[in-house]
């Protein structure tokens, strides 16, 4: 059975008026009539002859696609879902005009290397400029990366200016209410298979076939189509923000703050205190700005990976495990992994790419403690010069369960290391005061 003949699913009512053609394709498989992808080389030394991503089913371009998933990460279900309401035609074509990056960041050799990028499209931000032709034409090719300017204001930020740590230079922190300037970069998931699952130490069946499995087989050609090699997850991206001039970045004569962040809704939005994620987002922000002012320059890239990627429901889990249980710092991990199988499915392993497209060889102050991610970030040739912890007086009494089990597990610290003993004495906060808790 070829896929012209694959029959009109069952699903629908044989009447039924229907936005798409009556055979529905499945896959498609390489050397199959018509099939022809868009030629596209991972690793070019410019967007025009490493060929545009054309993840597009509409029309003629199902068969001329090089590259699987959708766009938007995990939006591309939102997307669905307003074309099946009917509030979005499925052959909607963008008008991008006036959308350009605020700032263009200079081509870097790690765009044109298939080693050190694997997860996101060095040339996404630069679409529109790039294949005007094929968008003028009626192709369907999107950015999968946006940058723009804006002003910031965090209470911390306030209290800093307030307290003399920090000082308004009227240009990048603007005033006395803590209104900061700040370039943002957003980068949608990219993945070139083989290098990312190069990065993993599995070979690129492998990651295919399990990909495809635990989808629940919702991407039929990471199996039919070993030609196609690049995949669109369905998986948040990260936000880059910038603190004083953009240009200073990738500049090695001036010093550079950074805080890889991984997103801890409850606290980085809510302020829950039991752990020390906000604090020390805020204390990264601050150091960033301080950076900036100095004359250097200050980043925070923040990764959509919530609860260290095992997602909130998993997280709060684990808090009712950790309560329950007695919360001592010794038992912290386990707790994890009793409900979710590991402790982390964050995979450090791909954070790097992004620190080489904004061209980053050295970070002088590294705000993290993470051992996972400084080693992810040296073993791909970027030095780290020091580790800064978070403060002290910033950690909420509640998260030192987390972050002495973190120490204890090899995050890295100029204060005390911890026995297991010791560890067994560090108790969060019970549910004592919570009128409905039985013990
Ligand atoms: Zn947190």
């Amino acid at each position: 059975m070829t896929t012209e003949d694959i029959p009109t699913s069952p699903i629908q009512a044989p009447n039924s008026p229907t936005r798409y053609s009556k055979h529905i394709v499945l896959t498609t498989y390489p050397g199959q009539s018509g099939v022809d992808p868009v030629p596209l080389t991972w690793g070019a030394p410019d967007a025009k002859s490493r060929g545009p991503i054309v993840v597009s089913r509409s029309g003629p371009l199902l068969k001329r696609r090089n590259a699987m998933g959708a766009h938007g990460g995990s939006y591309s279900i939102y997307n669905a879902l307003a074309i099946a309401a009917g509030d979005l035609p499925p052959d909607f074509r963008p008008d991008f005009r006036n959308s350009e990056p605020t700032f263009n960041f200079p081509w870097q050799p790690a765009w044109a290397d298939k080693t050190k990028i694997v997860s996101m499209d060095p040339y996404g931000h630069d679409i529109v400029n790039q294949f005007r032709e094929e968008l003028d034409a009626g192709w369907d090719i999107r950015p999968t990366m946006a940058i723009t300017r804006a002003n910031m204001k965090l209470a911390e930020i306030e209290e800093a200016l307030r307290k003399g740590e920090l000082e308004v230079d009227g240009n990048i922190v603007v005033d006395e209410s803590g209104e900061v300037r700040v370039t943002k970069v957003a980068v949608e998931p990219v993945w070139y298979l083989p290098g990312v699952a190069e990065r993993f130490g599995v070979d690129e069946g492998t990651l295919r076939r399990t990909l495809f499995e635990h989808t629940g087989g919702s991407y039929p050609e990471l199996i039919t189509r070993p030609d196609l090699k690049i995949f669109l997850p369905p998986i948040g991206g990260q936000t880059v923000y910038i603190f004083g001039p953009p240009e200073r970045v990738s500049d090695e004569n001036v010093k550079l703050a950074l805080r890889i962040h991984d997103e801890c809704n409850g606290s980085d939005v809510f302020q829950s205190d039991i752990c020390t994620c906000r604090p020390y987002l805020a204390f990264g922000i601050r150091e960033a700005i301080r950076e900036a002012q100095n004359g250097g320059s200050g980043v925070v890239i923040y990764f959509r990976k919530e609860g260290r990627a095992l997602g909130e429901v998993i997280k709060y889990l684990v808090y009712n495990a950790r309560k329950r249980g007695g919360d001592t710092a010794d038992k912290y991990f386990t707790r994890t992994e009793n409900i979710a199988g590991v402790r982390d499915m964050r995979f450090q392993a791909l954070m790097p790419d992004i620190l080489h497209w904004l061209g980053i060889k050295k970070i002088d102050r590294m705000l993290s403690m993470s051992n996972m991610k400084h080693d992810a970030i040296v073993q791909t040739g970027i030095e780290i010069v020091e580790r800064i912890p978070i403060p002290e007086e910033m950690i909420p009494s509640d998260s030192r369960v987390e972050i002495d089990a973190k120490i204890n597990a090899g995050y890295f610290t100029t204060g005390k290391q911890h026995t297991m003993e010791d560890l067994a004495n560090v108790r969060g906060r019970g549910w004592e005061k919570w009128e409905d808790v039985t013990h």
